[in-house]
């Protein structure tokens, strides 16, 4: 993409993690997203859905960085995720305060 000499602000440092999402109904507890998780966010519930399945739940939420491994590997597509941008680190809050 051609900028034609604009120059792209710059609005501090941004950060993605991510959120992931379960749909409970379709999941048939294989455990790959547990199992392949890098970061070993999901584990297995101890709650059954309506098929009698214990579907995966985020225990570890604040290590999610939204790879969407989980949802690579579901083979019912019961687990997705995205990476979300956080509004600005602390750091960069200060930098932006200090330079007034
Ligand atoms: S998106 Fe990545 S880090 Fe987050 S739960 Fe899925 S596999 Fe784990
Ligand atoms: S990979 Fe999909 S079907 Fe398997 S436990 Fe996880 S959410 Fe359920």
């Amino acid at each position: 993409m051609h900028l034609g000499g604009l120059k792209a602000p710059v609005v501090g440092v941004f950060v993605a993690k991510g959120r992931v999402s379960i749909v409970v109904e379709r999941c048939k507890a294989c455990g790959f997203c547990v199992e392949f998780c890098p970061t070993k966010v999901l584990a297995l519930s101890s709650a059954f859905n309506s098929k009698g399945y214990h579907p995966p739940h985020v225990v570890l939420p604040e290590k999610c960085s939204g790879c969407d491994l989980c949802g690579m590997y579901c083979p019912d597509f019961a687990i997705y995720a995205y990476k979300i941008p956080e509004q600005k680190s602390e750091k960069a809050k200060a930098e932006v305060k200090n330079e007034g």
